[in-house]
């Protein structure tokens, strides 16, 4: 009978394990901290919600109006009651990570995958990388805090251990670049938190991100805010995280910081992410989007068609799948989503080049079609085919937006005006202090 060891339970992890033990196969799924919350602005997708079969109890806050925000401060709204009319049917969720984690951790154990709290630190291959693999693990589950070390040996092995893998050094999986993300969940004023109901907002500009953008997200009691860049200028972060701060401080005026958290995302897969029995799932084999950071849905999904892929090769468990059989489940994954990466990165190019292009951005999803073709591929994951008049449309409207972003590209940064009070109140409120604890930089420059 086959075995099969998951590392990592967030959802990729999740996502294997349960498929997996859906169909019988013998799988222990390794999560080091139970509590685990992964740092993430976690926004997901509709389709996610009814694919995953998620409860309404893991959704925070249902998000139906997106505000982005260019660098002069001008607002656009891509809102779903404009796209799709006033229902409640629709919307982006934003989840605590801490609370879906578990339940699609927790939901998995359900099916019958041995779930161990414990950390693995050392992975046995076998000969050339084929296995069988032998685990030494450090084991939480112990009583009166005991950490006791022990070892497991499988015929397969799936990498969910996210943007630090240790399956993927393991195997010899080869780097990827990452971009680091910083976040801070700030607790606000009733009246600031009110605002934030059911909306989101992005912020784009060089003071936020120099190719990413800035956000703040609503959670259960709190707003996430946050920002990221490329590796390469990883030394700036805080300063853009400043950046993103200053623009919104009169929308998070007496806010209080509860916890302050970064993160690497990988910028594009893997040189290999299937050798010998061992695969690469989710944040370890590199399945985040550009332009949106997007990587929660598709972590599942990878997950979920990499088990798939076992589970047929296996014939429910009765064989052990060879490396072949596991490039399948690659295969299938590149051809679904290739296009969306590609696309989805060439966006990034255009339009968070510089303050020029952010001002084109921000005024294109002012027009109906864009709204209509971002939410459509957003919230469902589908290929969106364009009307050839539509793309002759979006085509020119690209290019006129861009001659007038020039224009409108602003020399300083300067605050959006609160949304809830008026501005001489917030001034005075501003005064006392804007943002208590969190990040503390000073002189930065971008
Ligand atoms: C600041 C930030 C904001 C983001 N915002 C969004 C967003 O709004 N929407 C979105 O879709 N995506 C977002 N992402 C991306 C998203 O968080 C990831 O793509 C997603 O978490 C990947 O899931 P995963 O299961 O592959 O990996 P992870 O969520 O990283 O899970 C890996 C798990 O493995 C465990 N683990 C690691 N090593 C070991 C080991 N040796 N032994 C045992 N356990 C181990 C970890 O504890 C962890 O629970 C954001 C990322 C960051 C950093």
């Amino acid at each position: 009978m086959l075995r099969v060891a998951v590392i990592g339970g967030g959802p990729s992890g999740s996502c294997t394990a349960e498929t997996l033990a859906k169909s019988g196969i013998k799988t222990w799924l390794f999560e080091r901290k139970l509590d685990n919350a992964k740092p993430c602005g976690g926004a997901i997708p509709l389709c996610m919600v009814s694919e995953f079969d998620l409860p309404e109890s893991i959704i925070d806050r249902k998000v139906r109006n997106m505000r982005m925000i260019s660098p002069s401060n001008r607002e656009v709204d891509i809102s779903l009651d404009n796209v799709y009319g006033k229902s409640d049917n629709e919307y982006i969720g934003m989840c605590r990570r801490e609370v879906m984690d578990a339940f699609m951790r927790n939901r998995a154990a359900d099916l019958g995958a041995t779930l161990i709290n414990g950390l693995v630190t050392n992975i046995d291959t076998g000969n050339d990388h084929q296995g069988p693999y032998t685990l030494t693990y450090s084991d939480f589950s112990e009583e009166n805090n005991k950490v006791e070390i022990k070892k497991l040996t499988v015929d397969l092995l799936v990498g969910a251990d996210g943007a630090n893998s240790r399956v993927a050094k393991a195997m010899d999986a080869g780097d990827y670049n990452v971009a680091v993300a910083f976040q801070e969940r700030i607790k606000l004023p009733k009246e600031e938190m009110s605002y934030y109901e059911n909306l989101a907002e992005m912020y784009v500009g060089k003071d936020v991100s120099p190719d990413f953008y800035g956000w703040v997200f609503p959670k259960y009691d709190h707003v996430a805010v946050g920002t990221g860049t490329m590796q390469k200028n990883q030394s700036l972060i805080k300063s853009l995280q400043e950046g993103v701060r200053n623009r919104a401080q009169k929308r998070l005026a007496n806010g209080e910081v509860i916890k302050v958290e970064a993160h690497p995302i990988p910028e594009h897969p893997r040189p290999r992410r299937v050798v010998g029995r061992m695969a690469l799932v989710g944040d370890a084999a590199g399945y985040v989007t550009k332009s949106s950071g997007e990587g929660i849905y598709f972590a599942a999904k990878s997950g979920r068609m990499c088990a798939e892929e076992i589970v047929e090769a296996s014939n429910n468990g009765q064989t052990i799948p060879s490396e072949k059989d596991l490039k399948n489940y690659l295969k299938k994954w590149d051809k679904k989503y290739g296009t969306t990466y590609k696309v989805l990165e060439i966006l990034q190019n255009i339009f968070y080049r510089n303050d020029s292009a952010r001002e084109a951005f921000v005024e294109m999803c002012d027009d109906m079609d864009v709204q209509r073709l971002t939410f459509d591929s957003y919230l469902y994951k589908k290929v969106v085919a364009m009307k050839p008049l539509q793309q002759l449309k979006i085509t020119f409207l690209t290019l006129g937006s861009i001659l007038r972003g020039k224009a409108l590209a602003p020399l300083k940064y300067k605050p959006v005006k609160s949304a809830v009070r008026e501005e001489e109140e917030v001034d005075k409120m501003l005064k006392n202090f804007s943002i208590k604890g969190g990040i503390k930089v000073k002189n930065s420059k971008v």
